[in-house]
């Protein structure tokens, strides 16, 4: 490698790695976007990855969930105790169960310059924000209408009418926070929605105040 080349290598390396958020209600695409997302960077060098944070929830287990993957599912002991230690980045309430954000996993990994994803509510957001704007990304997802956004739910299939009704309820609430968040995307279509995502995470991540390394390459030339 000629000294140009390691050079640029390590202006590369040195970067903090981003809180990249997205926020939208139940229904709207977003854990779909979020596994393509990871999908698409799966096999990227270290300085590209993106790793997802998995949250701690009380919220019982839906089919087909599996834990440590989806969520880390626990009891109210277990959850509140995590609190009281301080192990949680963020953590809220939505709907009637509790969901939180381990800290030390975002920690490890921002530290290393790798990204983590989140697929958290509002509330989270707000709190990561204020705890580290510098290094937070914050996408807010939208349905095309609620009539799409109910179909949606109904044809997930995973929960009943009764759960469907609340959260088709809950939107409402949800959306009217999108003027929270630094961008807003319609998901009309699941593969444009995504390109948008990656071009967002992409251009983020060439912000000048991120690459902790310019400076010196800068120095060299
Ligand atoms: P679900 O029960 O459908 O998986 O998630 C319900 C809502 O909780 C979603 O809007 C999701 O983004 C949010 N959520 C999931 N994990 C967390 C978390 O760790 N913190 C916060 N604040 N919200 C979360």
């Amino acid at each position: 490698m000629t000294m140009a080349a390691s050079l640029q290598r390590a202006v590369e390396l040195k970067r903090r790695g981003l809180m990249f958020i997205l926020s939208s209600p139940s229904g709207a695409g977003k854990t779909t976007l979020s596994r393509r997302l990871l999908g698409k960077y799966k096999n990227a060098a270290k300085h590209e990855s993106i790793v997802m944070s998995v949250s701690v929830t009380t919220r019982p287990m839906r089919p087909g969930e599996v834990h440590g993957k989806d969520y880390f599912f626990v009891d109210n002991a277990a959850y509140e105790k995590m609190v009281k230690n301080g192990e949680m980045l963020e953590h809220a309430r939505v709907f009637e169960h509790q969901y939180g954000t381990p800290a030390a996993f975002v920690r490890d990994h921002t530290h290393k310059g790798i990204d983590v994803l989140f697929d958290i509510d509002w509330q989270g957001t707000r709190q990561l924000a204020a705890k580290n704007r510098d290094d937070l990304v914050s996408i807010f997802i939208l349905p095309p209408s609620m009539r799409e956004l109910e179909r949606r739910l109904h044809t997930r299939a995973q929960d009943s009418d009764a759960v469907v009704k609340k959260r088709m309820e809950k939107a409402t609430s949800e959306i009217s926070h999108w003027q929270e968040y630094d961008y807003v995307l319609i998901n009309q279509d699941i593969d444009e929605t995504l390109e948008k995502i990656d071009c967002i995470l992409k251009a983020e991540r060439l912000k000048r105040v991120r690459q902790e390394g310019m400076g010196g390459f800068v120095q060299s030339l």
